[in-house]
């Protein structure tokens, strides 16, 4: 394991330190602040996006091209940890360049290559992820969404849930089920959705901190060119396997979601609060934050040599939701308890704190993971694998 850049590395996180300290923008408005529209925030986030393209930045990974820088995912790691000390956070364009738009250049025709990539990488179209439905999440295979061929059109109804920013996406990347009658894993097909067609209807969801960040997206009859079906038909699952494991390197980097520094700050500028409970806490905080940037070293050190870091991704998911969690606790409580009446910075991590445990894959899905794959332990009984979708049991 190799806990330093090496020199290729390191002139690219200079090239791409030197890159913000000039352009970054001065202000980028907290997309988790209540107290901002989205309208706002998109203004910014696309003009953000706009310098990045103009400047050859838009997109780490995607191959030169499609516009794309040509690096791989230990780029786009320290890039992510670039943008993190830059004060940036995630961007609006998350879905459409991390998630689609390599999708699109791995399994796309060259016209879907034609009409989608640009687009994205100039800030001109926002793109949402329309997978997860109220009865298909860990098992996003069993979703219901039924897609029907029609001459050159399918016509797709159905629900779709928890799809973040689908109020102000222009398509949505949709994984439907086009043939019931098979297994679950092989009747799914996968489609590029405009989101302003007729038929789609997004409606927002608040969640506890007070934003309305995801949404319901009710598709009635919305018809679709068989152009905008990505991949062969039924070969949805597999063009979606591309999309998650690109959501992996996207999302990757946990230094945007927590800073120790900043929890250390906090705690000195509370330090009246600070009694030998609270002092332990910080100290075991500490060792784990200390342990997972070991952990996140030996990601980083498999991408290095061309390996997929899948268990230890796994792993670091669950520690870093579990830092994240304890994190917000204690800033609250250096807060004291006149900190459940206000609305702040800390009051919004320690309410955004349980969505890291789900999104992207719950704690209970990772330790499966990390049991089958890192302890050795027997797979969990699939029993309806092999069931054709029709047959199985559905509340
Ligand atoms: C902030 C946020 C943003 C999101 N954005 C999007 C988005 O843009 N697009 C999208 O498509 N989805 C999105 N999601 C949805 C996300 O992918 C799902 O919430 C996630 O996959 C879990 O699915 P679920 O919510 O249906 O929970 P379920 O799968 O129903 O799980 C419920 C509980 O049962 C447990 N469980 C389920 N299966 C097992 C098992 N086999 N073994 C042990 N325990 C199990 C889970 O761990 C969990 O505790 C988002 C979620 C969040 C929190």
């Amino acid at each position: 394991m190799d806990l330093r850049d090496s020199p290729g590395e390191a002139a690219f996180r200079a090239e791409a330190r030197a890159f913000l300290e000039r352009h970054a923008p001065a202000e980028m408005p907290d997309y988790f602040d209540d107290q901002i529209d989205a309208e706002t925030f998109v203004r910014h986030s696309t003009a953000w996006q706009k310098t990045l393209y103009e400047h050859g930045w838009a997109a780490i990974t995607w191959p030169r091209e499609y516009g794309g820088r040509g690096l791989g995912p230990l780029e786009q790691i320290i890039w992510n940890q670039e943008l993190t000390r830059a004060g940036l956070g995630d961007s609006l364009f998350l879905v459409a360049i991390g998630l689609a738009g390599p999708t699109i250049i791995a399994h796309g025709t060259d016209e879907q290559k034609r009409r989608f990539l640009d687009p994205m990488l100039q800030g001109e179209a926002l793109w949402c992820q329309l997978f997860s439905e109220p009865g298909a999440g860990s098992d996003l295979a069993a979703l219901a969404t039924r897609a029907v061929r029609e001459g050159d059109d399918w016509v797709i109804t159905g629900q779709k849930t928890w799809c973040s920013g689908g109020h102000h996406a222009d398509f949505g990347i949709l994984l439907a089920r086009s043939d019931p009658s098979v297994p679950k894993h092989a009747g799914i097909t996968y489609f590029l959705l405009d989101m302003h067609a007729p038929g789609v209807e997004v409606r927002p969801m608040r969640d506890m901190a007070g934003g309305a960040h995801f949404n319901e997206v009710f598709l009635n009859e919305v018809r679709v060119q068989d152009a905008s079906r990505l991949g062969a038909v039924a070969g949805g699952w597999q063009v979606a396997m591309t999309t998650l494991m690109n959501e992996r390197m996207a999302m990757g980097g946990f230094e945007r979601l927590f800073s120790f520094e900043e929890l250390i700050e906090h705690a000195g500028a509370n330090r009246e609060r600070l009694d030998a409970a609270t002092r332990d806490e910080l100290a075991r905080l500490y060792t784990w934050v200390r342990t997972l940037e070991l952990l996140n070293a030996r990601v980083v050190t498999k991408l290095g040599r061309g390996e997929m870091p899948m268990a230890e991704s796994s792993v670091m998911k669950l520690a870093v939701a579990r830092i994240v969690t304890k994190v917000a606790e204690l800033g609250m409580r250096l807060l004291g308890p006149e900190a459940l009446g206000r609305r702040g910075p800390w009051q919004n991590r320690f309410l955004g704190a349980p969505a890291i445990h789900i999104a992207g894959g719950t704690d209970e899905i990772q330790k499966t993971v990390a049991a089958e794959r890192v302890l050795g332990l027997p797979r969990e009984p699939r029993a309806d694998r092999d069931l054709p979708f029709e047959q199985l049991p559905r509340s």
